[in-house]
């Protein structure tokens, strides 16, 4: 069964493209700097595991990271 967090069904190619453009990675390569502590973050729903991206559509982990993080002003 696939994670959901990799369940790209329904993503248009132009999408994916973006993400890939962005350098999105599951797992950050920085410790304090991550999807889930990035300004760009959607959270995931009630009961979901992985949240979203303003920058693309599609699944993105809180664990994630792209070229495009952005600290949470606050
Ligand atoms: Fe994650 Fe990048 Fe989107 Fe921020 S901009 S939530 S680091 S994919």
């Amino acid at each position: 069964k696939i994670d959901p967090c990799d369940d790209m069904t329904g993503v248009s190619p132009a999408e994916l493209a973006k993400r890939k453009k962005l350098a999105y990675v599951n797992k950050s390569p920085i410790e304090d700097s991550h999807c889930s502590n990035c300004a760009l973050y959607l959270p995931p729903g009630k009961g979901k595991s992985c949240g979203g991206c303003v920058l693309f559509k599609g699944p993105v982990r809180p664990t994630g990271y792209c070229a495009y993080w952005a600290p949470i002003n606050n």
